[in-house]
């Protein structure tokens, strides 16, 4: 017929190539859609026990679905775990990718999985997900906002999306290299394909420095080569998809990590701008502090206390990156710590400047432990110091805070310092006052940090509502495993069971005795009967339980730790709520948990 095209191979390849990126759009889109408007509706069901009822299926169902797809996790050698939702995600991307490069490959002739259809498919789908990655790999991104995932799971998904990616681009740049005439002869030596390749084999060293080890061992190195190379890969994208009008695909990227940036970059210059802006402008406070001032708490953890900068305003349990130039020994290198205080403004003013802790309510804290690098050289110049004062500036804040607000029952637990989150929010949930019972659990190597965390759980406890039950449970694991002698009576030590006088002053079983400041109120922690420390080491399973049994609604949990404290609590949180005396069904508690870890936990 006059006028009609001739359908032939290529038209179809063609139109397919072009068709299939767009209907993976409409999926993750739609998917994208349904977390939002998850996010928006969740909210923890709250509910009060009695004899089983079928109006409580729903909220037995997403428990269900919180235990397997949150609390079941993968262990994959020593230092990694994954949980099934993230599995879940990533298996059905990969399922999505591969079905749609691999479907309708059937030439004219017959001849199944053409490769020339599904090689130059894989690339022209690989490159339509090149924004996605970006964004899972940035920290102000929409889609946090949208789903409320904070932007470190959307790391992971970064990680793991990247690798299908790279397998896609090998399926697309390999079949051109292994099948006859797999590249034109006019092609060969032609910028757009000198490029691909060179994009291709960035990527693939991009995701061999980005290996868990590497990030562990070599930080620095791994950060900034990743800089290099993802500028590399795709750039080199930008111009090998421009020779087939698929480059606006890619480009974006360049908008999306742009725009990260420069959020980033005006956040710490506003944030270290600001205090000095308004010190100049007040005429009656003439003392606002610009500085950070650090101190040792103990030969391995430092205490950094940064004064509020105009505007910077976080929730408890968010964190924030901090770049120490006198300490820092390449530019722009940040390292996230969690904020181990509360903003709160009517705290702030209510408090008098003497008072002991007040920094957990009016600065910036972040609880620091020594590791090598950064960390170690700030220790080290602290060590030989004392106290230091140092410029600090700060990207942040940044992650989420667990929604509590509508717990019945929080348990707060923390390893080492992990206590940096579970800090604040103790203090949060204090002065809210809301939930019926909270319990904070704090394991801890060294009794010493009793000093100074001592003052900031008596503030606690002295904002809560006398209608709110609080426990806190202090489980001191070194001295008692290493100095205590064998027959000390302190091994397991509850400080309710002895009366108040006695409890003033600890053997810490290095042969001295541990005493407390008074806080401003006179009061310390060993006066209060709210308070246990231990000798041991806790058993989350029975404390969670205890806690669950007891609850009245929903029941929250949140840790932060080792990664031996995140599965223990996971596995003690992983009940079944269609069965036993717990059931769900009969009007148990749901719970929900919240993890948070330090990356390298
Ligand atoms: C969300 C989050 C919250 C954190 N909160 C705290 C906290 O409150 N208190 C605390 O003591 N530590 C916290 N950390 C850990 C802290 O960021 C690292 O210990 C610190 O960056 C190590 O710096 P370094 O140069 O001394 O590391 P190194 O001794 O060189 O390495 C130690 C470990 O830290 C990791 N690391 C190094 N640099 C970075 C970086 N820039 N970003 C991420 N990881 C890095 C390495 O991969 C390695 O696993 C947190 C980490 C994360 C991801």
């Amino acid at each position: 017929m006059p006028g009609a095209t001739k359908v032939t191979d290529r038209t179809i390849r063609n139109a397919l190539a072009g068709l299939y990126p767009k209907e993976i759009w409409y999926f993750i889109s739609s998917f994208i859609f349904l977390l939002s408007v998850v996010h928006l509706l969740a909210s923890p069901a709250s509910s009060k026990r009695g004899t089983t009822s079928l109006r409580r299926i729903p909220a037995a169902v997403v428990n269900a679905w919180r235990i397997i797809a949150f609390r079941s996790t993968l262990q994959i050698g020593k230092s990694y775990s994954i949980c099934l939702a993230d599995m879940f995600v990533i298996f059905v991307y990969i399922l999505v990718l591969f079905v749609w490069a691999l479907v309708n490959t059937t030439d004219l002739e017959g001849v199944k999985f053409d490769w020339t259809f599904y090689s130059n498919r894989a690339g022209t789908l690989a490159a339509s997900q090149f924004p996605l990655i970006t964004v899972l790999g940035t920290k102000n991104n929409v889609l946090t906002l949208l789903t409320g995932i904070s932007y470190e799971k959307m790391n992971n998904l970064h990680r793991m999306s990247a690798r299908v990616l790279l397998v896609l681009l090998w399926l697309h740049a390999g079949s051109k290299l292994v099948m006859p005439k797999g590249i034109d002869a006019d092609q060969v030596g032609t910028f757009w394909l000198n490029i691909g390749y060179a994009s291709v084999f960035a990527f693939s060293l991009l995701a061999l420095v980005s290996i868990r080890p590497v990030r562990a061992v070599a930080y620095e190195f791994f950060f900034y080569m990743h800089f290099a190379l993802a500028f590399v890969v795709l750039l080199g994208g930008v111009y090998h998809t421009a020779n087939f009008n698929y480059s606006h695909y890619v480009w974006p990227s360049f908008l999306v990590w742009g725009l990260d940036r420069f959020i980033r970059l005006l956040r710490v210059i506003i944030y270290a701008v600001s205090p000095h802006l308004t010190r100049a402008k007040s005429t009656t406070d003439q003392t606002t502090e610009v500085s950070a001032r650090a101190d040792m708490l103990s030969p391995d953890l430092v205490r950094l206390r940064v004064p509020r900068p105009p505007g910077f305003s976080w929730s408890p349990g968010q964190l924030s990156y901090i770049i120490v130039p006198s300490i820092s020994r390449l530019p722009f290198e940040a390292h996230p710590f969690s904020i181990a205080s509360i903003h709160d403004a009517e705290l702030e003013t209510e408090s008098h400047s003497a008072e002991k802790g007040k920094e957990h309510w009016s600065d910036i804290v972040f609880l620091i432990s020594a590791r090598k690098g950064f960390t170690r050289r700030l220790a080290d110049k602290l060590s030989q110091k004392g106290e230091s004062t140092m410029k600090v500036l700060l990207d942040g804040p940044y992650g989420s805070s667990p929604d509590l607000d509508s717990s019945d029952t929080v348990v707060l637990i923390a390893g080492g310092t992990g206590i940096s989150y579970t800090l604040p929010l103790l203090l949060s949930l204090a002065k809210k006052g809301r939930c019926r019972r909270v319990h904070f659990i704090w394991s801890v190597r060294d009794s010493n940090h009793l000093r100074w965390v001592s003052p900031t759980i008596v503030k606690a406890l002295s904002l809560a509502p006398t209608s709110m039950s609080i426990s806190i449970s202090i489980y001191v694991t070194a001295s008692s495993i290493i100095d205590l002698p064998k027959h000390s009576n302190f091994a397991n030590i509850d400080l309710n069971s002895m009366p108040a006088e006695s409890t003033e002053s600890l053997n810490t079983g290095h042969g001295t005795s541990l005493t407390l400041e008074k806080t401003a109120t006179g009061v310390d922690l060993f006066d209060l009967r709210a308070v246990q420390v231990l000798f041991t080491r806790p058993k989350f399973d029975k404390l969670i339980h205890s806690e669950m049994e007891g609850a009245d609604g929903h029941t929250s949990v949140c840790v932060c730790g080792s990664q031996g404290i995140a599965r223990a609590v996971r596995s003690s949180v992983r009940v079944n709520p269609f069965a036993g005396p717990n059931s769900i069904l009969k009007g148990a508690p749901s719970v929900t948990l919240h993890v948070e870890s330090f990356g390298y936990a």
